[in-house]
This record gives C-alpha cells, structure tokens and sequence, in this order.
C-alpha cells in the first residue's frame, strides 16, 4: 500500500501528492486525512496522506517510507480534503496552506499524545496492561511495544481513548497550597518541636485548629520560616495544584426557546432542514435574529445533526457567546482568537471527538471537523472580516455554500444590512430573501440626528463635540443612563504635522503617515510597526512649531473628562484591548454599570446589548466615506446603521447624533433614515455605473518589489500578459496601489473586471506558475486575490 502526501513544503514545483510506502506496521492504520512524518530531500517534512493506493508509478528504488505517523485518528475529515483541493483552484493556493488552515495552530506546534482506557485495567490484553500507568499510556510507549494496531482495535470497540496534550511549557497554572496535617501528626510535630521555639507552637497551635484543611502560603498567620519548620516536623505540607484556565469560567444561566413574533415565526418555518438551500435573514438591528438562530438550531440537534455558528471576531463577545451556551450548555464549543492556543485546541477537539454539537466561532470555525452538519449560519454576513486576507484568500460565505452542498443542509446568512452582492442574489432568487422589519420587543429604532460640523465651526463651535451631542450627553448623565460615542478610525487617526509647511511626519517605509501615541509620546506605524519619538522640530524646515492633529480615542477622552470631569469613561481600542480578556473585562465593565461613558473604535459598535445605553454619538461619520475602496459608501452605511442600533434596544428609548462633514452624502442621508433598501437601490446605480461589484466580479493582482522601476516593469508584463491572455476581459493598470509602499517594497496593481470567464481562472494559475518559477528569483512578489475586499 501505498499513501499520496501533501508535504509542508510550499512552492510550486511541490504543490502535488508525492507517493511513500505504507510500512507494514502501519497498514490498515494510516488512513487518510492523518498526519505523517516523511523525508523530503535530506529533511523529514509533515504531510497529510490525502489518498491511499496499491499502485504507484514512481519506479521501486526511489520510493521513501513514511517515517511517523502523527494521528492514529484522521485530523481532517475526507470532506475537509476535498474541500482543500477546491481551496487551492478557487483562491489559487498551495493546497498544503488550504490544508493548515483548517486545523488549530496548536497541531501546528509540540504535542505529545497519551492513550487512556475507558475500561477496567484488568479486561484490557496483558501487552496493553503492563504498559499502562494509572490507566494512560503515551503513544510513544505504544508505538514502541508495538501495539499500534491493538490501539487502534481498543478506540474502535470503544475501550481506549487517544488524547492529544498540548506541550505549553511554562504555561499551565500551578498554585502552591499548605496542607495541615491530621491531629496526630500535630502533636508528632509539637513533641520533637523545641519548647523555646515559641514561634513554632504558636503556628502549630492553629494548626490543630485547623487540620486537615488546605491555604494559601499567605494565609497562614506565621512567617515563611516558621512555616518551613513546621512542615520540617510533619505538621503540614506543600501541595502543588495545577489549575487549568476555563475560557467558561462563568456560569451561565439556562435559557429556554422565547414565543417568536409572528415575523420571526415565519421565516423560522421557511428555512427547510435537510437541503443545500441558502437564506437571507435581513433583520433591522434588534429585530430578533439571534433568537431565530437559536431555536432552528435546536432544531438541527433534535435531528441528532450538529451546527455551525459564525460570527465576526469583533462580534464575539462574551454576551454573544452566552446567549448559545444558556440555550445549548456543554454542547457548545467556542472558537475565538482571545483563547490561547491551548484553550481553542481543546474546543477543536471537542469537535473532532463529537462530543458538542454547535460550534461558535469566527471565520475559521467554518473549518470545524463535523460530519453530520446541519445548518451553518453566519450572523453579520456583511462583514469584511469574513474574508481572509492572506493566503488561501477564501471567503468564508463561499466555504459556507460549498459545505452546506456537501452535507445537503441549508445556510442562512444574516444581517441588518446585507452585502450588496448578497442582497442582489437574494432579489434575482439564488437567496430565498426573509425579512424582519420590526424590533422584537417592538421599540422603535432610535431617532437619529444628523450634525453638519461646519455649521459648527461658523458658529464659533471649536470643540469635537457638537452643541447637540453635548446636551445629549449632559441629559443622559443626568438621568443615570449610558452613553456609547463612537470613532470611525478607518483610516483617520492623530498624526503630526508641521503648522508652518504642512509637513506631515511619514513611516520610513511605508507611504503612509506615522500615527501619534500619546501614552508613550512615540509615533508609530500602523503597517510595518516602525516606532520614533515625536520630533520636536520639523524634519522638513526645522520649525518648532511641529504638533499632532486629528482625533484619537486618547485625544476624546481628555476632551471628555474636560466638559464632563465627573463622568466615569471606558476607552476601548487597540491600545486597551491588547491583552487577552481586556475586551470582555472592558465590556463587562460597562455593562455593570461600572462607566457613565464608553469610548471606542469599530470594536464597538457591535453586538453590545445594554439595557442602559440610551444616548449613542458618532463624532466622525464621514472618515470612511473618503477611502479609496469601491466599498465606502457601502461601509459606512454599515456602520452608521450597527452603532444607531446600539441604542435603545431595550424599554428606554434612544437617540443617535451622528455628526458629518458631509451631511447630504447619501449614505449618511439613508443611514439616518435606518432604511436599508433605498440605500441598496442608491448603491447599485453607482455599482452598475462604475462596474463594481455585483455587476461584475473583479480580481486583483498585485506586484511588488523593492526596487520601485522592477515592481512597475513586472506589473507592466504582468497586465500585457493577462491582456494577451483575456482579449475580452477589461483589464485595468498597472496603477500604483492605494499605499504604494509598504515594507520598503514598491507595490502596483491591475484589475481584472469580469462577468462570467471560465479562462479566467486557468489564465491566472498559469501566471502564478509563471511568477514562481522565474520572476520570484529576481525579488518580484507577485498575489492574485479573487474578490479582494480592498482595492
Ligand atoms: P438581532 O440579532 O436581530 O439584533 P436579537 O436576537 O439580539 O436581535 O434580539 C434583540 C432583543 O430582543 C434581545 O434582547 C432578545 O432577547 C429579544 N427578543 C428576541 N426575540 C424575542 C421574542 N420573540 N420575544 C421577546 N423578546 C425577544
Ligand atoms: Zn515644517
Ligand atoms: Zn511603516
């Protein structure tokens, strides 16, 4: 027998399955979808053995043998290969990436596996017996004795168990507990302990009040010496105790299926179980989405099927995660990127092992190892983040589809304010659309105010702060309540600039200016990570007269404390939130009511749900409008429309003041109104005029290099290329990208603008074949994104 491996070697001359002998011992255990040691060239490499076979074309003297077998049960499923194969052509990958992305990073790191007995010891062989300690052996051991394919019979018949631990060395939680002895083993202590030790008796005396009980060192009444003597004498000991961190270290109260409006009851009826079929749910914010996810996934599990639960990393907040884990309890896995490796390992293998049946998570929970799935259902479908920027380059909607084919079960996508491509497939019926257009507990939106900042300015107005904002928030405060304010920080930040020439200071790599940090005084870039001090004087005419603009969440907050100083502020933004739990801490914070005021970026403005919020500002509507990417408007419609929703979802009613430069644009018109389809006509006029998409599909190669003429002549022979390839296609550029350095490497890019090209795809391989065998060599890095989310 032999194996067909993908080996984690990525190029091109090596993105096919190379074929290695099964060595005997492993016949009948290796199977597909396992990962392997093998030698490649001089070096051993991982693979995935993606095939079984009895014949190879590879002449006898040149095959090698597979060297490790590293999963004695499969890591992906013979769906999530197939799946892989379909990655690598759609985005244009090496299949080897396809395949590590769909697995945890902790697979990717040390990990030692241990095999458990689920019966008495005694009813096990002898061979597995003697090699057994308290039940466990590690596979090493095993392997070593031989006995892999006696293992293999035992998790079968369901007597062993294989658990994978996770080498984090240094990184387990340990306490150190003192144990006090039992009464007798205190007077033991007291007789050899010497009477003029007065110290020790006075410990030992509490001690026999408390034995037999365990503390902390620093509980004890007693000085770290007078504790060793002790223990010296037998009256207590050291314990050390491993504590492992829950990520659920909450408990979470029960919750039972709510009596559904009869909007939500309809739309519940027509998602038909058992059919690839895809659904859009459009629901105004607060219309009861969720509850709809909820009870058609109970739904899925009464089935005995399992469910897939996507949503945005920003998203997934403990709130979110909390409304599944009431409804489904331990049937619930949760994927996110503030777990450690460890922690999302442990989920993954909950999946792996069926033990759960829903998975919550982000973008790559879509990869979750079910083989009986249901539904899959992405809430916020809208979201940019559910395209995967780096390679495979897949978007996660697309993955969605494909799965739901394969298990033939539906797919609901779900938003207050759908993709445009989404709602455009939806109106041409490729979607089944449902609509919910009324808040569940049938409060109304809150009533937006639109704010022209320069009527501001004329009237003397200096402040960020516009007078309406400020009664506002002067009322709310008054009435005990919460305010949200919201800084649209795409692509606007503090920077520094000179007030005489207009100089602003710029990344010594990167085209793009340095972003001002107040904690530090440093300037930084938001792209490579280059640091310097702010400069005192101007670089460009030594000016002193050099300081920083725009408007930062740290440059609001000392704003706020100076027209509120009594109120209680909450910052949420990259800079808070860098450690792991910051986020929650923050919200959960605010949400006991522990702030008058939370500040922050795009990180908040979804899926917060406090009864309290009554007052929501946004002090920059317009910072995204003027982005260059095709999808501004769309964005910002989103947006405006997410943080308006944060008000009022509860009994108290809510008032949003949005405040504009530009108020008649008219995203920010359409997004005051909280009418989604106007906009979407609006929208599409412009699509349609401009050749966006959905009218057209568009795809983006980009090229760069460090020397600014190669990475114009590359893209040149690049774009005449493809223009020679695809007579019929629009093909626009070179042009220099948005940033036209970053990293020090000069970057261009052309578009490609297509409807429907069944060459597109091959033409575009040939290239990527074409950039690796022959211009990589010379410093060009060359990327093709099929629906790139920015151009
Ligand atoms: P969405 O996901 O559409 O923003 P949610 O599912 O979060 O909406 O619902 C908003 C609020 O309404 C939540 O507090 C939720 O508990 C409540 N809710 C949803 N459906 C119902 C219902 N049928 N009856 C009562 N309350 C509901
Ligand atoms: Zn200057
Ligand atoms: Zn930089």
């Amino acid at each position: 027998m032999f194996a067909k491996v993908i080996v984690d070697v990525p190029t091109y001359h090596v993105d096919r399955p190379f074929d290695y002998i099964i060595p005997a011992k492993w016949q009948g255990i290796i199977e597909i979808g396992s990962r392997v040691k093998v030698p490649f060239g001089r070096r051993p490499v991982l693979g995935f053995v993606i095939a079984l076979t009895e014949e190879t074309d590879v002449p006898t003297g040149k095959l090698k043998a597979i060297t490790e077998l590293l999963d004695i049960e499969p890591v992906l499923t013979p769906e999530l290969l197939q799946l892989a194969a379909w990655l690598k052509h759609e985005t244009i990958c090496f299949e080897i990436d396809a395949l590590q992305a769909m697995l945890p990073s902790a697979l990717r790191a040390k990990y030692e596996k241990m095999i458990e007995t689920l019966i008495p010891i005694e009813e096990l062989s002898m061979e597995l017996a003697t090699n057994m300690k308290q039940g466990r052996m590690s596979y090493k051991v095993a392997e070593q004795a031989n006995l892999l394919a006696e293992v293999k019979q035992g998790v079968r018949n369901g007597h062993l168990r294989i658990t994978t631990k996770v080498s984090q060395r240094g990184k387990a939680k340990q306490v150190r507990y003192v144990t006090v002895g039992n009464l007798e083993q205190i007077e033991a202590a007291q007789t050899v302990t010497s009477t003029r030790a007065k110290k020790q008796h006075e410990l030992l005396q509490w001690l026999a009040a408390h034995s037999e009980q365990q503390f902390l060192p620093s509980d004890i009444p007693a000085s770290t010496a007078v504790l060793q003597e002790v223990i010296k004498a037998g009256a207590a000991s050291f314990t050390q105790q491993e504590i492992y961190r829950d990520p659920f270290a909450t408990a979470v109260d029960k919750t039972t299926a709510l009596t559904l409006t009869t909007e939500q009851q309809q739309a519940k009826d027509r998602i038909v179980l058992h059919e690839a079929h895809t659904y859009l749910l459009h629901g105004i914010t607060g219309s009861g989405k969720t509850e709809i996810y909820l009870q058609k996934i109970d739904q899925v599990l009464a089935e005995g099927q399992q469910a897939i639960m996507l949503v945005p990393e920003i998203a997934l907040t403990p709130q979110m995660t909390e409304r599944f884990r009431g409804r489904f309890g331990d049937r619930v896995a949760v994927m996110h990127s503030g777990l450690s490796s460890g922690e999302k390992f442990d989920e993954w293998r909950k999946i792996q092992q069926q033990e759960v049946q829903v998975v919550v998570g982000a973008r790559s929970a879509i990869f979750a190892p079910f083989t009986n799935l249901g539904i899959i259902i992405l809430d916020e479908e809208h979201e940019a983040s559910y395209k995967q920027e780096d390679t495979p380059r897949y978007h996660t909607r697309d993955v969605a589809i494909w799965r739901s084919h394969m298990h033939q079960c539906p797919v609901i996508l779900g938003s207050a304010t759908p993709a445009l491509e989404s709602y455009a497939r939806a109106v041409k019926g490729v979607y089944t659309l449902l609509t919910l257009s009324e808040r569940a507990m049938q409060q109304s939106l809150p009533a937006v105010e639109v704010v022209d900042m320069r009527d501001e300015l004329r009237s003397g107005n200096r402040s960020m702060f516009s007078r309406s904002l400020l009664t506002e928030m002067t009322a709310s405060l008054a009435r005990k309540e919460q305010i949200v304010l919201f800084l649209n920080r795409r692509g606007y930040s503090s920077f520094v600039m000179c007030r005489d020439c207009g100089t602003v200071v710029q990344c010594q790599n990167c085209d793009i200016s340095l972003t001002y940090h107040r904690s530090q005084e440093r300037l930084r870039c938001h792209y490579c990570g280059y640091e310097e001090a702010v400069p005192t004087t101007c670089p460009q005419c030594a000016s002193e007269r050099i300081r920083y603009f725009g408007t930062g969440t740290q440059k609001v907050e000392e704003e706020l404390q100076k027209h509120f100083p009594t109120a209680r502020v909450l910052r949420m933004d990259v800079d808070t939130t860098r450690k792991k739990g910051a986020h929650e801490e923050i919200l959960s914070a605010f949400g006991c009511g522990e702030a008058d005021i939370l500040l922050g970026t795009q990180m908040i403005a979804k899926g917060l749900d406090f009864p309290n919020i009554t007052v929501v500002g946004v002090l920059s509507a317009d910072t995204s409008l003027h982005l260059p990417d095709f999808r501004a408007s769309e964005k910002t419609f989103q947006l405006l429309t997410q943080v308006s929703g944060r008000a009022g979802r509860h009994d108290k009613e809510g008032r949003v003041v949005v405040q504009t430069y530009t108020p008649t644009h008219y995203a920010i018109e359409l997004a005051q109104q909280q009418d989604y389809l106007p906009f979407y006509e609006q929208e599409m006029t412009h699509r349609r005029r401009a050749g966006y998409p959905p009218y057209f599909y568009i795809a983006l190669v980009q090229v760069s290099h460090e020397d600014v003429l190669q990475a114009g002549h590359y893209a040149q022979l690049a774009t005449n290329w493809l223009r020679e390839q695809l007579p019929r296609i629009r093909i626009i550029g070179p042009t220099a990208s948005a940033i036209s350095r970053v990293q020090n490497r000069y970057r261009y890019q052309c578009l490609i603008k297509y409807k429907i090209e069944p060459n597109l795809i091959p033409v575009l391989h040939r290239l990527i074949a074409m950039y690796r065998a022959d211009w990589q060599k010379q410093g060009v890095q060359l990327t093709v994104d099929l629906d790139p989310s920015m151009i």
